[in-house]
């Protein structure tokens, strides 16, 4: 019921593709995956435009008063990208690589990735630019307040609910549900997700990210014809998704030969042993020092000969660089856009199978829904249920992706991204255009 005129899509102004270097400009990489996918779905140029554009970007200036007695102005970004599928879903990360263009392409991100695994949210993403490791736990505390007030127009259960995402965690997430509490002058506990459990977080939250990907690293196994036991693993980062998703799949019986964050990567051909490497970065927040295994470049621990590469860092670390040095036969994208646009065709060259983000790590964003959903509910799951109802989504999610990508003959990233848009466009479609 599509409700305008099909133009021909030589209407359509895309950036250009020989000369744009998408390792420049995230939200961009971010548009040319979604162009590929929208002109295979021949997607009308009117909704091209609508879908091509945030719904909302928020700039606020956020001054805080530290420790010392001085203020300090530091920038926040809060990005609503589209809610034509439901209230705005997404993280707010604090750190200095902060920049509006990434911030718009992580809500883009959160956009499809709601509509690749279809629970009914659109997509946001917020950060600020700070060094969260230089600050104390008040002045970070003030800073998160102080962000809250700044976007509380968006904010609501209904509108625009946030999670954690880099350097942030369910404290910060509990500041943020108090600051909006007191404003709109009641708790209100379904404004955010992935908060501590007592005060109305999902059982088995923290650890849902890192379970999607262990999840869609078997289903990847299994599609390929590998087994699960003794295939050999290699982690980038080692914070929420990454140390996770290593000790699942070292649970599952898969041999986890690499890990590494900020600090350091250590490499055992005989197996990490990934519950000790926890432990100790429970106690110091980085592996450095861990001494166990021998001691690697970040770069190197990408291009090591495994079965199965889980980057679950930052974004743009598999580039044109060092794409066709990646030996991995899977490679399940624990991050959000860990491989430049251009990468990918060097990657499906060399035959690597990649389980793209929208997809590898939406499981954070599953259980989160599920705790929204529990919050608005008043009535809370087992973690066996919310377990048991998470392997479904995404089972189901990663086959319906896998049988699009066999039925159009493209790879797993172009499929995913035309299972999410074509989603977001039919609800565009129904909805038409309000004037
Ligand atoms: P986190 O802050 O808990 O951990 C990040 C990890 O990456 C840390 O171990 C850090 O040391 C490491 N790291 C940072 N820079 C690095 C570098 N240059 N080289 C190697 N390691 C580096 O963050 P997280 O929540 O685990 O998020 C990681 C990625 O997963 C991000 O891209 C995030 O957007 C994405 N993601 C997170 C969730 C979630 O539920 N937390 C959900 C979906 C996607």
């Amino acid at each position: 019921m599509a409700t305008e005129l099909r133009l021909p899509t030589h209407t359509i102004v895309r950036p250009d593709k020989d000369t744009f270097l998408d390792e420049d400009n995230p939200f961009e990489a971010m548009m040319l995956r979604f162009d590929q996918a929208a002109e295979l779905l021949d997607l009308e140029p009117g909704l091209y435009r609508v879908l091509r554009n945030p719904e909302k970007q928020i700039i606020v200036s956020i001054p805080v008063m530290m420790d010392n007695g001085e203020v300090e102005v530091f920038t926040g970004y809060r990005v609503l990208y589209n809610t034509s599928r439901g209230p705005a879903k997404g993280g707010i990360r604090f750190d200095l690589q902060v920049t509006l263009e990434e911030v718009k392409a992580l809500a883009a991100w959160m956009t499809w990735k709601c509509a690749v695994v279809n629970i009914p949210f659109g997509g946001s993403k917020g950060g600020v630019v700070c060094d969260p490791h230089t600050m104390s736990a008040s002045e970070l505390e003030r800073l998160t307040r102080r962000y809250t007030a700044g976007i509380i127009n968006v904010l609501g259960p209904d509108s625009d609910v946030p999670a954690p995402d880099v350097n942030t965690n369910e404290r910060v997430m509990a500041w943020i549900m108090d600051t909006y509490s007191m404003h709109v002058g009641h708790t209100t506990t379904a404004v955010v997700t992935g908060k501590p459990v007592e005060m109305g977080g999902s059982l088995g939250r923290r650890e849902a990210t890192g379970r999607g990907c262990m999840i869609v690293v078997k289903e990847a196994l299994a599609h390929l014809g590998m087994p699960v036991k003794g295939t050999t693993v290699a982690v980038q980062g080692f914070g929420n998704v990454g140390s996770v998703a290593a000790q699942l799949l070292h649970a599952e019986g898969c041999k986890v030969v690499a890990i590494g964050d900020r600090s350091v990567s250590y490499y055992d051909p005989n197996g990490i042993d990934v519950n000790a490497a926890i432990a100790y970065v429970s106690k110091r927040r980085h592996l450095d020092g861990y001494g166990k295994g021998e001691v690697i470049s970040g770069a190197d621990l990408l291009t090591l000969d495994v079965d199965v590469l889980v980057p679950a860092a930052l974004e743009n670390v598999i580039t044109t660089k060092n794409a066709g040095d990646i030996r991995a036969r899977i490679i399940c994208e624990g991050a959000n856009g860990p491989t430049s646009a251009a990468a990918d065709s060097i990657l499906e060259e060399n035959g690597v199978f990649v389980v793209p983000d929208i997809l590898a790590n939406a499981g954070g964003v599953t259980v989160s829904y599920f705790e929204w959903v529990q919050d608005r509910g008043g009535y809370f799951w087992t973690e066996q249920l919310v377990n048991d109802r998470l392997r479904d989504i995404m089972v189901h999610s990663f086959q319906a992706v896998l049988s699009l990508s066999k039925q159009h003959k493209v790879n797993m990233r172009t499929a995913a991204y035309m299972l999410a848009i074509s989603r977001v466009a039919t609800v565009h479609r129904l909805r038409g255009v309000y004037a």
